[in-house]
């Protein structure tokens, strides 16, 4: 009898090429995913640590095309967008330096992650891309997102303290950066102004965190960046720079707050139609996501985690006490670099709240994606007045952003009020989604006017009379004066109660 056996092929999950330490200090680490502002800080952060390193370019409609050509074709629209901006980059790299320099000299840098998302799964479309390219030999090294030690990880980059605290410290003055932005622009004097200052403010903070000193390696490390002035002196200097901007806040806006998935609603760029601008080009101010509350969701996530397992740990209230205390000093940490300017930037929203308004419509326990947040952000807003309307950006092909979205129909059933646009991003719909959000946003502009109109009839207010106010105090004009919030939510209708009460 003849027997035969077939090599069985295990599946194995996806291994780094190892690095020498010798190629650790001449290879290029490539990265993207967030805004420019973002990824130069965190360029600077990585020049800081003597890594040759690069933000991938902004992404565009090509690297849909090429995204869609190498990977599965049910993958989720920012799979496609993100692999496609690193084939393409790499493909033009490897026509002029070749593929084996590529493969050699440049890595890849990405987050990684587990659960009911493709997020988990992105180091897949990236493999399949690049042995399509024939690179199969390019290095991806994922990063764990809960861990901010990562150390040696086995022959690969040393991701260490001084690595994780200063990209978070890149991206939390990034955001704050990022709300200032969008707070000015809609309503600058001179146009391109903003645009103007944000990029020196930058460039500016690019060296603050290229010349940062590194004191510890560890807990030294730690302690530095959470007692240190050297951030917030350096937000002080770039205070003066939006001190010099001018605004006239006298202007109606329906105020949009941006939720949905992480990527979609933090890019800015042809991956969501560049639907900030847009708004902004149809009369709006925008709200942007700050990855900081990502961050603090993942932090909580860790503690509502131990809620559910009490039993299960050793000492849990110790444990426990100690993320709260965490928890704590980050929030602390954050609004230190608001207070750097003035308070402008918005809060934080607490995140026991996020997740108590959200509870009736999605438990908190669902992950994936933005898990429960979407409809936490979407009521908060609503419920705090802070915005007229919710543009949602639901990426084809998402399947937890698809279970948020039903989610929010029930929301939308008891609070009919609540102006919500869900806003599918195929990456090739243009007209149709942009048009989808235009009627939401038409009746959020007859909103934000009637607001304006009725306290100032009530207030027997004209907008003359507040212009005559106004001039006698020219230092409310800079962008970096902080309106108050009185219960409206249009940035032109608290402004004009402040000028009121002078
Ligand atoms: S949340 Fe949705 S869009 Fe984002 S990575 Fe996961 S599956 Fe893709």
């Amino acid at each position: 009898m003849v027997e035969t056996m077939e090599a069985i092929r295990h599946y194995t999950a996806y291994r780094t090429r190892p690095l020498t330490d010798e190629q650790r200090r001449t290879i290029t680490i490539l990265f993207g995913g967030l805004t420019w502002k973002h990824e130069r800080l965190i360029q600077g952060v990585l020049h800081n640590l003597n890594y040759n390193a690069e933000p991938l370019p902004n992404i565009t409609r090509e690297d849909l095309d090429a995204g869609k050509e190498l990977i599965d074709v049910g993958a989720c629209c920012p799979t496609i967008f993100t692999t496609g901006n690193l084939v393409t980059y790499l493909k033009k790299k490897a026509q002029v330096e070749g593929r084996d320099y590529v493969a050699n000299n440049y890595a890849f840098v990405t987050a990684g992650a587990c659960g009911p998302c493709r997020f988990g799964q992105y180091h897949e479309s990236y493999t399949m891309a690049l042995n399509g390219l024939g690179l199969q030999d390019f290095r991806l090294f994922l990063l764990s997102q809960n861990k901010l030690d990562q150390g040696d990880n086995g022959g690969g980059l040393n991701f260490s303290l001084p690595f994780s605290m200063g990209v978070v410290w890149a991206i939390l003055c990034a955001d704050i950066l990022t709300d200032m932005e969008y707070l000015t622009r809609p309503y600058e004097v001179i146009p391109g102004q903003t645009d103007q200052v944000m990029q020196e403010s930058i460039e500016y903070l690019y060296e603050v965190f290229r010349n940062r000193p590194i004191r510890g390696k560890k807990w030294g490390n730690l302690a530095w960046h959470l007692t240190t002035s050297y951030f917030t002196e350096a937000l002080k200097e770039v205070k003066k720079k939006w001190d010099a901007v001018e605004v006239d806040r006298l202007q109606v806006k329906a105020k949009v707050k941006i939720t949905g998935e992480f990527w979609l609603q933090t890019h800015e760029g042809d991956g969501n139609y560049n639907i900030k601008r847009w708004l902004e080009h149809e009369g709006a101010e925008v709200i942007p996501p700050p990855v900081a509350v990502w961050l603090d969701y993942l932090l909580h996530s860790k503690l509502f985690d131990l809620e559910n397992r009490k039993e299960f740990e050793k000492r849990p209230g110790v444990k426990m006490a100690l993320i709260k205390a965490l928890a704590r000093l980050y929030r602390r940490t954050y609004d230190g670099l608001r207070k750097a300017l003035n308070f402008v930037p918005y809060a934080l929203p607490d995140q026991f709240e996020l997740r108590q308004l959200a509870d009736p419509y999605y438990h908190y326990r669902l992950r994936g994606g933005e898990g429960h947040m979407l409809v936490g952000k979407a009521l908060y807003a609503y419920r705090h007045k802070r915005a007229h309307m919710i543009c949602e950006l639901s990426p084809y092909s998402c399947m937890p952003n698809t279970m948020s979205i039903g989610a929010m129909a029930k929301v939308l059933g008891q609070y009919p009020d609540l102006l919500y646009a869900p806003i599918e991003v195929k990456g090739d719909a243009e007209v149709h989604a942009l048009s989808r959000c235009q009627m939401i946003l038409t009746e959020a502009k007859q909103r934000a006017q009637m607001e304006f109109d009725e306290v100032l009839d009530r207030n027997k207010l004209t907008v003359e009379k507040l212009r005559d106010l106004e001039a006698k105090q020219p230092a409310l004009r800079r962008a970096t004066f902080r309106v108050p919030h009185y219960g409206y939510a249009g940035t032109a209708v608290n402004y004009a109660l402040y000028l009121a009460t002078r």
